[in-house]
């Protein structure tokens, strides 16, 4: 078997309200999809996340050390496209395009052997997941204090027991609406705060230690993701964990974030970090430092079931009667092509999500739904 063609669609599509986070705004949804296509007619789906027509022009690039090999070989096919651009390439988009490549060609793994990929990855520790609501993002008008209190009542009632509160913008502002919203979900439920590298360290201390009060689950991206030593002073001066890491790339980028113990939970994008291969290396290497794993999540419905198929097959650390068991992102932001372009939705019930068991990624794409998604 050969790898025939390798096709990118760029799927875009604008949202209803632009809504913004800390440090941008969407006024679209885009994505860049990886299909692979092989001379004996199987077909195997990725995606890449990160600005979509650089990665798509990158996937193109790769194609020489694609076509005519055997895509089951995942490894080898990995090191070769690592190596053909790694020099100028060991991070951002060179490696998004690897990471749709090889979700894709493991795709096809899946289809050829007729088994879940998590089957091919050394079989399932779990075939449903925790999932955490992502949203409460900031819209150009109202009052946040009143439209996230209401989205939060929402998610509360749809049965998640955790979700993600977006800050960054100003400290006393966002306390105040992180006090407001365990108001409103009680004490129970789960919540973590995620600023998106909006503040300074100066800024995240502050909130960190006011923001205790509340039982944060993490802190995620409280400062840039290259200021690692940023997140070493905010982590000591907080009980609340660190999170971050859906900007880094490959097991070399997170053996220095491992290595100084930087994050408490990592948080690699399986369409960013490297893809299914290496993702799967990095939450190894999680398990060795003792530090969660808990993917990115914010794509087509492509990207959810690759990550999902990883979270099946992530290790217990430690294994025990009760151990702590890995959490899906579930965005709740709107994104019209993520659920459309599956013939069958992923969807979550009370705040669980099964993981696909079909062949590969589990997952079917409505070709003529895509079609309409797609942009030149
Ligand atoms: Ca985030």
């Amino acid at each position: 078997m050969k790898v025939a063609k390798v096709i990118t669609h760029i799927v875009e599509a604008p949202v209803s309200e632009p809504f913004h986070w800390a440090i941008g705004e969407a006024s679209s949804r885009s994505s860049c999809v990886v299909e692979i296509i092989t001379d004996t007619g199987l077909v195997g789906w990725g995606e890449c996340f990160g600005p979509a027509r650089p990665a798509a022009a990158m996937v193109k690039a790769y194609e020489p050390w694609l076509l005519d090999f055997d895509p089951l070989a995942t490894e080898q096919i990995w090191q070769n496209l690592y190596a053909s651009y790694r020099d100028q390439g060991q991070k951002g988009i060179p490696i998004c395009a690897i990471s749709g490549i090889d979700i894709a060609l493991w795709d096809i793994k899946g289809k050829y052997f007729g088994m879940p990929i998590y089957q091919l990855m050394g079989g399932p520790l779990r075939t449903e997941v925790k999932a955490y609501a992502t949203g409460t993002y900031r819209k150009r008008d109202g009052d946040p204090m009143d439209y996230i209190a209401d989205e939060v009542a929402r998610y509360k009632n749809e049965g998640f027991s955790a979700l993600k509160l977006k800050i960054g913008f100003e400290v006393d502002e966002d306390l105040a609406l992180i006090s407001k919203v365990r108001d409103v979900i009680g004490p129970e439920m789960g919540l973590m705060l995620d600023a998106n590298h909006g503040y300074d360290a100066v800024d995240a201390i502050r909130l960190a230690r006011a923001a205790e009060a509340f039982n944060i689950g993490w802190f995620e991206e409280p400062v840039s993701p290259e200021d690692l030593d940023g997140y070493l002073a905010v982590k000591s001066s907080t009980s609340i964990p660190m999170a971050g890491g859906e900007t880094e790339y490959t097991r070399f980028g997170f053996r220095e974030i491992f290595r100084r113990r930087a994050m408490d939970y990592v948080q690699p994008d399986t369409c960013a970090a490297g893809g299914l291969s290496e993702c799967k290396k990095i939450a190894d290497m999680a398990n060795a430092f003792g530090i969660r794993y808990v993917p990115h999540v914010w794509g087509t419905g492509i990207g959810l079931a690759a990550a999902l198929h990883l979270l099946a097959v992530l290790p217990h650390n430690p294994p025990g009667r009760r151990p702590w068991e890995p959490i899906l992102e579930f965005d709740r932001s709107e994104h019209p092509a993520r659920q459309a372009i599956l013939t069958v939705p992923i969807e979550h019930k009370r705040g669980f999500v099964n993981i696909p068991a079909g062949p590969g990624l589990g997952i079917e794409i409505d070709k003529q739904t895509l079609a309409e998604f797609t942009v030149d």
